[in-house]
């Protein structure tokens, strides 16, 4: 059995990042990276701009101008002024070449057309240059780099349409157990909600991965062949759920063995998650995830997370990681490492009650795993604690 920090380490090691990219409107590519580096087609801003409302002037030795046009965000028009001249301006609007300095408004005083500077203007000041952002040429953004919404803003300051990102995955999510009811049925004796295939697809949609198909499978081995194999048809990443312990009815380690899946690891020293399963059939990417709901998701968290980031090109493919003094003591049990469902708030972090893999209602509160490592036997209140940051907003 393999360590966190062992299974971190392999899965960054054995995944890089795809040479698959699509062209994408820039409308659509929020939480896409970019393939390429993005080229500024124009000088931002585009003209000499004021920065404030008030008097574009050429400067003179004197500290009163005469006032003889306006400019107004979107005119067009070049006034030209001479020493001693003003116009009047407002933000946005493009600046007279012959100005060289705009007088905010609250520093000028006005008297039929004469404006009196209240304090000395100084040369260029409130008039953003030329291409002060980003020259015409110039690279905008890097290969690499995630699309925030600022970044998506910023793309289309520049007038840009189109961007070439990586190609997100296809990924199947496969759900496995005879226990299985779907949600809006009534439960027969025996039976439970499916949870997982929802719950994985919906933290998928959250890191914006679209591209999901679903298979629900039986406990029997030769149905797990089969729909694994479909699975592995049609997808670049297979996670599945439950099946994967060692109990007489988990089929998927077998399955997999079956389809030629190479392991490359199984087993974590960890709770919850300890039967997790990753590996890899040709290009394509398993993680066959414990079916216990908890484990499932931080399993997804702790290793699906950063290998999907990775192979859709996002150079920061780690979750954030801090460190908080803990609010709450607790006892480890065992010698495993343990994430542990949290609430983080500004350097302080809760560890919750109720810390049972099968159980989701304490994680459907929390923000944060505390992660204790396998050398830390418990958790004193006021204890610095180590925090995974969720991606969950
Ligand atoms: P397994 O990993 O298949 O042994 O499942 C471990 C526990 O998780 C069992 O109690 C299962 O009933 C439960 N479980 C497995 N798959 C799901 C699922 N898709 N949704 C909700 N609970 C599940
Ligand atoms: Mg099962």
């Amino acid at each position: 059995m393999i360590s966190v920090e062992e299974a971190l380490a392999i899965i960054e090691d054995s995944i890089t990042p795809t040479n698959n990219f699509e062209h994408l409107e820039v409308s659509k590519a929020i939480g896409r990276t970019l393939f390429e580096d993005v080229i500024s087609p124009i000088n931002m801003p585009p003209f000499r701009q004021s920065a404030m409302d008030g008097y574009a002037v050429c400067l003179s030795n004197d500290l009163t101008y005469k006032i003889i046009d306006e400019v107004k965000a979107g005119d067009g028009h070049h006034p030209v002024l001479k020493k001693g001249e003003a116009v009047r301006i407002f933000t946005g609007a493009p600046v007279p070449d012959s100005a060289n300095a705009i007088i905010i408004q609250e520093k000028a005083h006005i008297e039929s057309q004469v404006l009196t500077a209240t304090v000395e203007p100084s040369l260029h000041e409130n008039i953003r240059p030329l291409g002060e952002q980003t020259l015409k040429g110039q690279t905008a953004l890097k290969r690499g780099t995630l699309l925030t919404p600022a970044a998506i803003g910023y793309i289309t300051s520049l007038g840009i349409t189109e961007v070439i990102v990586y190609r997100k995955p296809s990924i199947a999510i496969v759900v496995t157990g005879n226990e299985l009811a779907e949600a809006g049925n009534d439960l027969t004796y025996g039976q439970i909600y499916e949870s997982n295939a929802i719950m994985l697809s919906s933290a998928l949609k959250n890191l914006h991965y679209q591209n999901i198909s679903h298979f629900k499978v039986e406990d029997n081995y030769k149905n797990t062949i089969e729909t694994l194999e479909k699975a592995f048809a049609s997808n670049d990443i297979v996670l599945v759920s439950g099946g994967i312990s060692v109990g007489d009815y988990d089929f998927v380690g077998k399955a997999l063995q079956e389809l030629e899946v190479k392991q490359v690891f199984y087993k974590v020293k960890q709770k919850p998650g300890k039967p997790l399963f990753f590996g890899k059939k040709e290009n394509k990417i398993v993680f066959a995830l414990p079916g216990n709901p908890a484990a499932a998701l931080s399993s997804f968290y702790i290793y699906v997370y950063p290998a999907l980031q990775k192979l859709s090109g996002n150079l920061n493919f780690s979750l954030t990681r801090t460190k908080a003094r803990s609010t709450s003591s607790y006892a480890k049990k065992g010698d495993r490492a343990q994430f542990l469902k949290a609430i983080y708030t500004s350097g302080k972090v809760e560890i919750l009650e109720g810390q049972s893999s099968s159980m989701l209602h304490t994680f459907a509160l929390a923000n944060a795993l505390v992660y204790i490592p396998e050398s830390k036997n418990s958790v004193e209140r006021n204890d610095e604690v180590e925090v995974i940051l969720l991606p969950i907003n």
